[in-house]
């Protein structure tokens, strides 16, 4: 790799090479992970290249070729997992300053990968009263590609499923990593070679998403004595098909009056909570619902006068819970977990018995193939490596498959196996292997064995300088 002939090949290109500047770039939120922190601290690219337009991208992916330079691509650089961080160096490209929202139109969006969500939503509401199905709780600072490369699901999914579920992406726009790079439309079944592939296998420079109806949804916290009655009203409510919510989370004790510091003058301590997104004329049976269930209602958006400086409740949600506990409970850290459908508020019940407050229980509900069940982003105490590997071990023995938070690697944080279609797709299009290096263990060992909780060490990391 020649970094210094490389520059000379981008010049006229936007270029950031300031070594704090390049630091602060190739850094992600890999922190939300005491193993993750130290063994990535270190990692740095060479320098940042900034480009403006598609021609800018193929521009730099001809010169990164020809140099053998890695490429690996960044949005708002909000990924949980160093996911966005260039392990081997090289170049981030950072997409952050493409940011066109290109048309929108009934049911459907088309942007630029580096729009900044929440950009892309108000832009849809002012046009005609749409907004995205769904986006993650960094919707103010994650973009539309990184959203579709690096993220899973977020507040939506308990109407609409997981983002790779059919449907919930129209179309991406794809540049492959060759000496004659090409731009190519996936749509259908094809969408699964790129999406949440982590930049591995292209970069996604456009993106069309489907729209909904936006409304001016109304923020509610729910107040319970109890952890399991509070995950019973939330799962039921989840199954309402005629009470529209866009947000159901469960968030147990004492996390919530801890940590929700704006809106803990409306809560009481050692409640366990229900954060919930409605739609405005949902309310009415939404209340008439909710008064089944030994739940108060703590706060209702709609009636309280003055919102200032009270965040959304989306934003006590997903990952921003664990962001908050982190601040106040120094080595909080986090799992990512599914419980399945049917058994989710009985498995629920069982992992919230067998850890009690060394695991402060989180849950987000969803759809998945019409059926409601929840993840579990439960924070966790952190003590030792070893013990957090435990808990995550216990999870999976209990019939609740976790989702290594604590991996870079797509195949350790996801299903522990290769996909073949990612993989194929990766062998098409980056065949020197320079898009995001050490991030897909298939690539670099194919014979990598998961058994036992095998933790994959990319080989290829630079050294610290
Ligand atoms: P980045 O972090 O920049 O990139 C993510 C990955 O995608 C990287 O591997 C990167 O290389 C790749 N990538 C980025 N842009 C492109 C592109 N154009 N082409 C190809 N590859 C690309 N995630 C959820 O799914 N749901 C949540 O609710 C959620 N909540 C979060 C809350 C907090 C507090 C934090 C810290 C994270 C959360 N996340 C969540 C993770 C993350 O914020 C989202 O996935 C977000 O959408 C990532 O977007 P980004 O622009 O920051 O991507």
């Amino acid at each position: 790799m020649n970094i210094e002939s490389l520059k000379s090949d981008l010049g006229g290109l936007k270029i950031i090479d300031s070594p704090n500047l390049v630091r602060l770039k190739s850094r992600d939120a890999f922190y939300f992970s005491p193993i993750l922190k130290p063994e990535l601290d270190h990692v740095i690219a060479d320098l940042v290249v900034v480009p403006q337009s598609e021609a800018e991208v193929l521009r730099t992916v001809r010169a990164c070729f020809a140099h053998d330079v890695p490429v690996t691509v960044r949005g708002g650089g909000t990924g949980n997992y160093g996911q966005a961080m260039p392990l081997s160096g090289g170049v981030v490209l950072d997409l952050s300053e493409m940011t066109e929202i290109i048309e929108i139109a009934p049911g459907r969006v088309v942007a630029q990968a580096g729009a900044i969500i929440s950009d892309i939503d108000k832009a849809a509401r002012a046009h005609s009263m749409q907004e995205l199905r769904m986006h993650p709780s960094t919707a103010h600072t994650a973009t539309i590609g990184g959203f579709v490369a690096g993220g899973s699901s977020g507040i939506g999914s308990i109407q609409w499923g997981g983002l790779r579920d059919p449907g919930n992406i129209i179309r991406l726009r794809v540049i492959t990593m060759e000496a004659e790079p090409r731009v190519i439309d996936l749509h259908g079944d094809d969408l699964q070679k790129v999406a949440h592939a982590y930049g591995t296998n292209g970069i996604i420079t456009e993106v069309e998403m489907p729209l909904s109806t936006a409304y001016d949804w109304v923020d509610m916290i729910v107040e319970f004595d109890d952890f399991v009655e509070a995950t019973e009203y939330a799962n039921d409510l989840g199954s309402q098909d005629g009470i529209l919510t866009k947000l159901i989370s469960v968030i147990a004790a004492p996390i919530p009056f801890q940590t929700f510091k704006r809106h803990q003058r409306f809560m009481t301590e050692g409640k366990h909570v229900v954060l919930l997104m409605a739609a405005p004329h949902g309310m009415m049976p939404l209340l008439a619902f909710t008064a089944h269930y030994p739940g108060k209602i703590a706060f209702r958006s709609d009636e309280v006068a003055d919102l200032k400086g009270i965040p959304p409740v989306f934003e006590l949600s997903w990952n921003h819970t664990t962001l908050r506990a982190m601040k106040v409970a120094p080595g909080m850290t986090y799992i990512q977990s599914l419980y399945p459908y049917p058994n989710q508020v009985a498995s629920v019940a069982k992992t919230y018995e067998m850890f009690g407050d060394e695991v402060p229980h989180h849950l987000e509900f969803l759809r998945f193939d019409g059926n409601v069940t929840c993840f579990g982003l439960s924070m966790v105490r952190h003590t030792t490596d070893a013990r957090l590997n435990e808990i995550m071990r216990q999870h999976d023995a209990a019939g609740v498959p976790v989702f290594n938070p604590h991996r870079y690697t797509l195949e350790e944080g996801g299903m522990k196996q290769t996909d073949e279609l990612q993989l194929a797709f990766k062998k098409e299009t980056d065949p020197k292997g320079l898009l995001n290096p050490g991030k897909m263990v298939a690539w670099d060992d194919p014979d990598f064995d998961y058994a036992d909780d095998k933790v994959y060490l990319y080989p290829g990391i630079k050294k610290p300088a």
